[in-house]
Parts: structure tokens; sequence; C-alpha cells
């Protein structure tokens, strides 16, 4: 699947105007996984996620609760950059949206933290804004898997507004009391096993994707700085 998210030309402008697909990275058997909107230019400079000043701080809240990037996997909505770090089109969210469902599938996480509303609005499939949903667990069921969504504010849009960050502080605290609930039911489904093939249009047919395009009330979830950080081998992603 990586293989073929690194290949994918779904979207033109975005095949033709990336450095790097942004795959996602962190540790594919993670009980916590990490949605984001999409890259930003560290990003697609290095092809990995959240390695720039919104990336930094959400490392910085992970130790706070006694994580770090490696006990997580994390991902964004979109693989790509939109170039200047433009709103996600629906139309891009809809290309995109299988990789994600299919990563979720693979990793099996118990509980996916949203952040900020693109990510929010595709997983939930409403417009409901991040606003009125952050910090508040829900049971969703994604293709064949049921976690618990946990919708929080975007790292970016904090970086910009202390009670934001505040916010967030808050929200990121009931992070352990989360995954250590019991697994939601599964409903008896069958898990996937890790040697199925990605087949076209593996998301769930009620779950269409393109819902996170509407207004965002919150700032850009991107910042255009380039980080320093040495380019990271693609092999290490796992
Ligand atoms: N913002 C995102 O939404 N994703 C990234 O990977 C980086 C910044």
């Amino acid at each position: 699947m990586f293989a073929q998210a690194s290949a994918c030309v779904r979207c033109q402008e975005l095949a033709a105007t990336r450095k790097n697909v942004v795959f996602g990275a962190g540790n594919a058997d993670a009980d916590l996984m990490f949605v984001g909107e999409a890259p930003g230019a560290s990003e697609d400079e290095q092809g990995l996620p959240f390695v720039g000043r919104a990336g930094k701080l959400l490392s910085t809240l992970l130790g706070e609760i006694g994580m770090s990037r490696e006990d997580v996997f994390i991902a964004n909505v979109l693989k790509c950059r939109p170039p200047g770090n433009r709103d996600p089109l629906p139309v891009e969210i809809e290309n995109c949206h299988e990789y994600l469902y299919r990563q979720v599938e693979l990793i099996q996480p118990r509980v996916i933290c949203s952040l900020g509303n693109f990510s929010t609005k595709l997983l939930r499939d409403d417009p409901t804004g991040i606003t009125r949903l952050h910090g508040r667990p829900e049971e969703l069921t994604l293709g064949k898997r049921t976690v618990r969504l946990y919708p929080i504010f975007h790292p970016a849009a904090a970086l910009y507004t202390p009670r934001m960050l505040e916010t967030l502080r808050e929200d990121f605290s009931r992070l352990p009391e989360l995954l250590a609930m019991p697994e939601p039911d599964q409903g008896g489904l069958e898990v996937p096993q890790m040697d199925d093939q990605p087949d076209e249009g593996a998301g769930p047919p009620d779950r269409p994707g393109g819902a996170g395009a509407s207004d965002a009330d919150m700032m850009g979830a991107r910042g255009s700085e380039v980080g320093d950080d040495d380019a990271v081998d693609q092999l290490d992603l796992f």
C-alpha cells in the first residue's frame, strides 16, 4: 500500500507539485492513531508527517502523557501537500480517503485522534466542526473496524492561540484513560489479514468522503516553514 500510495497520480496537481508522498509514519501496531489534515512544506520535503512546528508541539504533548511518536501512528487525510498550503479540495479528499481507511484497517488502532476539522469531518462523515466536538470520544465504525474517535484541535491552531493550547493539553490528558478502556465491540466481524491486498474502493460504502472540505473554523493547519531535520529514509517509516 505504501508503494501504491507513493506512485499515486489521482490528483494531477498534487502529483505534479509534491516532492514526496507523505504516507504516514510510526508504529504500525499502534493502539493510538493521529489523523491530521495534509502535509505542509516540511513534511513534503522529508516525506514524513508532522515534522514542522505543529509536529514538534504534537511530540511535546505526547511526551507530557508519557508517550512518544514511536508509540503511535501518524497519518493525514491527504498524502500530498496542497500547493501553498491551501485547504484540501473535496475531490482530493475523495481521491485519497481510501488510503486512510485502509491504514485504519491494517493498523487496527483502538483510538483515533482526529486533529482539527478536516479529519474529524471526513471520519464522522458529518460537517459538524471541531469547536463543538473536541474532547468528546465517540464510537465509530470504519469499514471492518470499530474504534473510539477522539476529535481534538489541530496543534497548528494551538501554536497561535494560548487558550486553544490549554484546551488541547486538557483534551490530550484524557488519552491515557481512553487507551485503557476495553476495546470497542467489533461486532464479531473478521479482522483483516496483513496480506490482504488493497482493493479499489476499499473505503466503506457508507462513508464517501469529502465531508471535510467545507468551512474550517480554525487556522491553517500547516506551517510554511521547512524543517532542518535530516531527510529520513522512507524505510524507517514503521
Ligand atoms: N499539518 C497536518 O495536518 N499534517 C502534517 O503532517 C503537518 C501539519
